[in-house]
């Protein structure tokens, strides 16, 4: 018998979700992030499953795009965030990373590598979230750099990354992408019109919420995870199915009188005469120490509320209103009835966080 605490990983609604994406931007060449260890899900495991279906990954640095080539992924993978120094540009060129140029730094690197065969570049055009990208008034000359030299492959893509596309109502994205529409006009301008020059803008937010994002690539990550980056749940989200079911199960069963308080520091006191129940599952396991009392679990079907502070090993519950609650009882923590973005939103925190904090002491198991 092994501890209850496991990430069962959904191999059918990993596949149902990214086939939501396909229906949605059916035009679009659906990249999939599989940065941060699959947003917690596990890279390799979540690439093979998904490799025969994308045209490529993306991921935010060179080493966890070699972790995906050791796991026998063989398919294009995009460096999100670029490179971090000249050397990485022969190991992308030799391994087929694409290579997202975030400043004029990464253009001088790529332009003076010294590489047999040349590299695909993504040129990032910074459109308002000033983050990363270059800025508009810069990126016809880096493009032009970029695509006469011998060290970059001519189909360089023209990409930007959204700040506010999951927010309902937000006019940020249209803004976006009027500026990048006047960026690429300009640019074409220079260019023989003729000369197409492949966009990517959507994100997940954008894919489900901003039709009109969906250009030739599409940058998919959270969605796949079957959650939504939707301050507003629309007609496309609710298609998704969670991937991850985080479970454990009671350990330990005790009755407090009213008065008597539970876990480290007392932060949670009984009103009434309680039974409650010790799960094996803690911060240790990815489950947030910031969880507060009341965040929603599920014990046989029914909802049941966390009490008192969340331990390294183990959380307690107060199962008074479950019926038939027993020892080795079935704990879900998250998963398709409970949706983790529920869950942070209890541990102030976003679904996104959640997930890629699982860490390697929590088996994910594949089903
Ligand atoms: N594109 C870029 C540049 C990113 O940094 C990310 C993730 O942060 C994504 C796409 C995927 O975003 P999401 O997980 O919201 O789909």
């Amino acid at each position: 018998m092994s501890r209850p605490t496991k990430a069962l990983i959904s191999k059918k609604a990993l596949c149902h979700n990214y086939q939501v994406a396909q229906e949605l931007a059916p035009n679009s060449n659906n990249l999939a992030v599989v940065k941060a260890n699959a947003y917690g899900h596990g890279a390799v495991v979540v690439a093979s499953i998904l490799e025969a279906l994308v045209p490529a990954f993306g991921v935010a640095c060179i080493e966890e795009a070699l972790e995906l080539r050791a796991g026998g992924i063989q398919k294009p993978v995009l460096l999100l965030e670029g490179i971090f120094s000249s050397d990485e540009v022969e190991l992308a060129a030799n391994n087929n990373f694409w290579i997202m140029v975030d400043n004029s730094q990464q253009a001088e690197w790529v332009l003076n590598a010294n590489i047999s065969k040349p590299v695909k570049v993504w040129l990032k055009v910074d459109t308002g979230m000033h983050r990363l990208g270059v800025q508009p008034k810069f990126v016809n000359e880096i493009y032009l750099a970029l695509r006469a030299s011998d060290n970059v492959n001519n189909d360089i893509v023209l990409t930007t990354h959204f700040s506010s596309a999951d927010e309902h109502g937000s006019g940020e994205t249209a803004n976006q992408m009027a500026i990048f529409d006047k960026t690429k006009a300009s640019l074409q301008d220079c260019l023989d019109q003729a000369d197409n020059i492949p966009c990517s803008l959507a994100n997940s937010a954008g894919l489900l919420a901003h039709p009109k994002s969906h250009l030739d690539w599409n940058r998919i990550g959270f969605m796949l995870y079957g959650n939504s980056p939707l301050e507003r749940e629309n007609e496309a989200s609710k298609r998704l199915i969670p991937v991850m079911t985080l479970k454990s199960a009671i350990i330990s069963i005790r009755e407090i009188s009213a008065g008597q308080s539970v876990g480290y520091n007392q932060t949670w006191t009984a009103s009434r005469t309680t039974k409650i129940a010790t799960v094996a599952i803690g911060y240790g396991d990815g489950y947030p120490r910031s969880a507060k009392s009341g965040t929603p679990t599920l014990i046989n079907g029914q909802i049941a509320p966390l009490a008192g502070r969340v331990s390294m090993d183990m959380i307690t519950i107060d199962v008074t209103d479950i019926t038939d609650v027993k020892l080795g009882d079935k704990v879900i923590l998250w998963g398709p009835e409970l949706p983790v973005n529920e869950v942070a939103k209890c541990s102030f925190t976003i679904g996104y966080e959640a997930l890629t904090r699982m860490p390697k002491r929590t088996p994910s198991v594949l089903v």
